[in-house]
C-alpha cells in the first residue's frame, strides 16, 4: 500500500480566511475540497504539499441557487449536482457528466470544484514515484524530458475532466476569490493548452463558484469513452449545447471535446455548419467529421491511438443527434 506523506491541515469556515491561509503559506500549500484527485495524487508523490487548505467546513462553498440561471457552489459534490432537480431538468448534461465521473463512492465525495481544477493526466504520469523514478521522470515532476514526444518544449499531458467540456458547452461562468479581489470568468478562459500550468488560476485563488446561463430552449448532451464504465477517467467526452427555433432552425452551438488535449477543446467550425441550418443526419455527420479532424489526441491514456481517434466521429455524432433529438444510434 503505498501511503500518504504526513502534512498540516488547517480547516477554515469561510472563503476570506481559506484565501488568506493560502497566499501566507504559500506554494507550500494547496486547496483540497473531497480530495478524490489530491490524495492520490499525493501518494504517489506527484504533489507534495507541506499544508492542505481544506475546503469541507467552507459553507460558501456549498448549495445551488436559482436566480437568472443557476448558481453552483464549488464545494457541491458529484452526486448532489447529479440529483438536483434544476440541474437534471435544466442542465441535463452537467447531470450526465457528474453521474460518469468515477464511481458512487468518489462522487460522494469529490466537488465540482475539484473537477473543473483536475490535474491533467498521461501514462508517464499517473503511476508511482518508483514508476516513475526508474523511468527518470518526466517534465510534469521531477524530470525534464517528455516521453510522450520527446522533442516537446511543453507537456502534452490530458485534461480528463468530465464536468470541464460541459461547463464549456453550457456557457458557464466561473467565479474567482483571490488575495487581489475576485472575478468571474468564462469556463473556456480557466484553461489553458498546457499540461504543467493548465490554469488561468492562479496558484492562491479559489474557485468559488460556477454561473449556468438560464437556457430557455437549449439542448444539450454528454457523450463519454471509457474502458471500464463504472470507475475509469475519459478517454474522450464530447459535450453539446444547441439552441433550436421552432421551425428547427439551429440558433446557437457549441461542441466540445474533452480528453483529447491538455484543455478541453472548443470547435468552432461545427458552431459554424450548425447555426443557420436544420440539423439533418447529413449535418450530423459531416459536424462529426469537423469535430474528429480538430482532436489530435496523442498516446498518452488508456487504448489505442487510432481507435480513439475514429471513435471521434461517433461519439460527437452521437452526442449531437441526440441533443436535436434525432436518433442517436447506440
Ligand atoms: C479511481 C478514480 C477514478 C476517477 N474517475 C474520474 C472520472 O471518470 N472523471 C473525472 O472527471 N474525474 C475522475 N476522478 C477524479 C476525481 O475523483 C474527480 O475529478 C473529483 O471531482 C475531484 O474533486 P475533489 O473535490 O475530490 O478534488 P480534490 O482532489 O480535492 O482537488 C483536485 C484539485 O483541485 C484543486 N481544488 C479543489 N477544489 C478547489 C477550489 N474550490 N478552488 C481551487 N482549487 C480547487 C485542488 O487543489 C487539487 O489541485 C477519478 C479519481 C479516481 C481516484
Ligand atoms: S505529456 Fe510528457 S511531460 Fe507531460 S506528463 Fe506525459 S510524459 Fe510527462
Amino acid at each position: 500500500m503505498i501511503r500518504l506523506p504526513s502534512f498540516e491541515i488547517c480547516a477554515p469556515t469561510t472563503v476570506e480566511e481559506a484565501v488568506a491561509l493560502k497566499a501566507g503559506y504559500g506554494p507550500e500549500a494547496m486547496y483540497v475540497a473531497g480530495g478524490t484527485d489530491l490524495f492520490p495524487n499525493m501518494k504517489r508523490r506527484q504533489f507534495e504539499p507541506k499544508v492542505l487548505i481544506s475546503l469541507r467546513g467552507v459553507q460558501d462553498l456549498r448549495g445551488i441557487s436559482n436566480g437568472t440561471g443557476l448558481t453552483i457552489g464549488a464545494g457541491v459534490t458529484l452526486t448532489e449536482l447529479t440529483n438536483h432537480p434544476d440541474v437534471r431538468k435544466s442542465f441535463p448534461s452537467l447531470a450526465e457528466a457528474a453521474g460518469l465521473v468515477s464511481s458512487p463512492p468518489l462522487r460522494n465525495m469529490g466537488t465540482i470544484g475539484g473537477n473543473l481544477c483536475l490535474d491533467t493526466r498521461c501514462t508517464y504520469y499517473n503511476q508511482s514515484h518508483a514508476w516513475r523514478k526508474a523511468l527518470g521522470f518526466c517534465m510534469k515532476k521531477d524530470g525534464d524530458t517528455c516521453w510522450v514526444a520527446l522533442s516537446s518544449q511543453k507537456c502534452l499531458a490530458v485534461s480528463s475532466s468530465d464536468c470541464a467540456p460541459v461547463a464549456i458547452a453550457l456557457g458557464a461562468e466561473v467565479r474567482l476569490v483571490g488575495p487581489q479581489g475576485e472575478r468571474r470568468i468564462p469556463a473556456e478562459a480557466l484553461y489553458r493548452d498546457d499540461g504543467l500550468e493548465y490554469l488561468e488560476k492562479m496558484a492562491d485563488e479559489l474557485l468559488v463558484s460556477i454561473h449556468l446561463p438560464a437556457m430557455d430552449g437549449w439542448r444539450s448532451s454528454y457523450r463519454k469513452l471509457r474502458r471500464r464504465g463504472t470507475i475509469d477517467f475519459p478517454i474522450l467526452g464530447v459535450a453539446v449545447a444547441l439552441r433550436l427555433a421552432e421551425d428547427g432552425t439551429c440558433e446557437a452551438a457549441r461542441l466540445v471535446l474533452g480528453a483529447v488535449a491538455s484543455r478541453p477543446l472548443l470547435v468552432p467550425q461545427a458552431t459554424e455548419l450548425l447555426v443557420g441550418q436544420r440539423i439533418t443526419e447529413q449535418l450530423v455527420q459531416d459536424v462529426a467529421e469537423v469535430a474528429a479532424k480538430s482532436a489530435k489526441p496523442l498516446d498518452n491514456t488508456d487504448m489505442a491511438l487510432s481507435y480513439r481517434k475514429k471513435v471521434t466521429r461517433v461519439y460527437a455524432a452521437r452526442a449531437l443527434a441526440e441533443a436535436a433529438g434525432l436518433p442517436a444510434g447506440d
